[in-house]
């Protein structure tokens, strides 16, 4: 490497979670960061594919407070990020059958305390086929909505967070993958990486790989959990929802009843989810969807969303996420000083992003995690060791499906 091999910081990874973590440490004063991206940024991994659902509903409390620090972060994008992330505000409503109501109002409750008010409220059915009249409720019991819940893009939302990163000082390097994490003293110690093009030293690694996991550091004993999944969208067009004027008539949507999910695009168009096989081998294109995948999606899809029936296939995607054995995201100290982890975000790692980079960069500029410190204390839940205690992250008030 001719031009930088010396830095303060390398993180490895260009999707959201690295471009917001390059772009916080450098705004904390790390002074030279190199973020090193295989392909292009934000072109490879989970971020590319990903449909962008920003919801404050979750199971689990840390989860729920992670997105709602997030979610003004994609609403003020113009002004603390700088350029356009897409965020469109269409509504959210989790939908569940009868034996999660209780459920499904202790979570908006916590969500109501992360959040403040007005963000969330268990609405009645029929208010909720009032507000989306493109809705059939047909075995939902209860519905917690969130009036700005909806979408973003995470292509333009990690590009613009990296030229955000660019402005404040960080060099990034596209096309340029790191091979190994290198050690100094018995590898208690990061002295930097060897990357396919030379090596950079630097004391601090951050390694936000998504699905690839911790490969470069498996020398140095730093083993994450993480499997490779396939996870698909498809894209249709509703000509029903089109021709009404105004915000389209489906609200941004998880379904337990049928293990849907949703969202408009647009006014006419509609991404749901697609089950896909579970694992796959990397180093290998993503398989596009198939035929059968999607007709049994569009199946689920429809008992929500009944114009999809006459509704004509636009478009898939198929993308790799890194998921770990409790679906949640590996974040912290790993291995020899120097080393972080911020990987494994289990297929819902878009909408936390921001959150997740301003609690590591804290907690890396400042050291170690400052016992009782309740800015770090979100982040505890998420530490590798969980693996190793049985202490793995359980759902507080779960449904069917997560
Ligand atoms: C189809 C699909 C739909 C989704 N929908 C949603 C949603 O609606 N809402 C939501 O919140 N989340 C969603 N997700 C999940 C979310 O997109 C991911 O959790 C998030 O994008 C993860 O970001 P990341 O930066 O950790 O990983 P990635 O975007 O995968 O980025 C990791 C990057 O690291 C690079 N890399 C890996 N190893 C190396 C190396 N050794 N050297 C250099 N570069 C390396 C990779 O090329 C890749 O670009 C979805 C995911 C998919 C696939």
């Amino acid at each position: 490497m001719s031009r930088i091999d010396t830095a303060d910081a390398v993180v490895v990874g260009g999707g959201i979670v690295g471009a917001f973590l390059a772009l916080r440490l450098a705004e904390a004063g790390v002074r030279r960061v190199v973020l090193c991206e295989q392909a292009r940024l934000a072109s490879h991994g989970a971020t590319s594919r990903s449909g962008g659902l920003l919801r404050l509903h979750h199971t689990v409390r840390s989860d729920t407070e992670l997105a709602a620090r997030s979610l003004p972060v994609f609403e003020q994008w113009a002004d603390v990020i700088g350029g356009d992330c897409g965020y469109r505000r269409t509504g959210f409503l989790q939908l569940v059958g009868p034996e999660y109501a209780q459920a499904l109002a202790a979570n908006t409750a916590v969500v109501a305390t992360a959040a403040g008010p007005g963000r969330t409220e268990v609405l009645g059915l029929d208010d909720v086929r009032r507000l989306y009249p493109g809705l059939s409720l047909d075995g939902v019991a209860a519905a917690a909505h969130e009036p700005d819940g909806g979408y973003a893009d995470p292509v333009r939302a990690a590009r613009a967070a990296t030229t955000a990163a660019r402005r404040a000082g960080v060099e990034v390097y596209e096309g340029v993958r790191v091979h190994e994490v290198l050690t100094a003293s018995s590898q208690q110690r990061v002295t930097g990486v060897k990357t396919t093009v030379g090596r950079i030293s630097a004391p601090l690694v951050v390694l936000a790989s998504g699905a690839w996991g911790t490969g470069p550091a498996a020398g140095l004993g730093v083993q994450v959990p993480v499997t490779a999944r396939r996870i698909g969208l498809a894209q249709a067009r509703l000509p029903d929802v089109g021709r009404r004027a105004g915000p389209a008539s489906v609200p941004t949507c998880i379904d337990d009843t049928t293990g849907s999910y949703f969202r408009p695009d647009g006014t006419d168009h509609l991404y749901f989810g697609v089950p896909s096989h579970p694992d796959v081998a990397l180093g290998h294109d993503v398989a596009p969807l198939t035929a059968e995948e999607i007709s049994s999606a569009l199946e689920a899809v429809a008992r929500r969303v009944p114009a999809v029936t006459t509704a004509h296939l636009t478009g898939t995607r198929a993308g790799l996420d890194g998921y770990t054995p409790d679906k949640r995201p590996v974040i912290g100290a790993a291995g020899p000083d120097g080393c972080y982890l911020a990987l494994g975000f289990s297929g819902g790692g878009f909408k936390t992003a921001p959150a997740v980079a301003d609690l590591a960069t804290a907690e890396i500029v400042e050291g170690q995690a400052v016992a009782g410190k309740a800015e770090q204390d979100l982040l505890r839940p998420y530490r590798l060791e969980r693996f190793d205690t049985g202490r793995q992250i359980v759902p507080e008030a779960p449904y069917a499906r997560g």
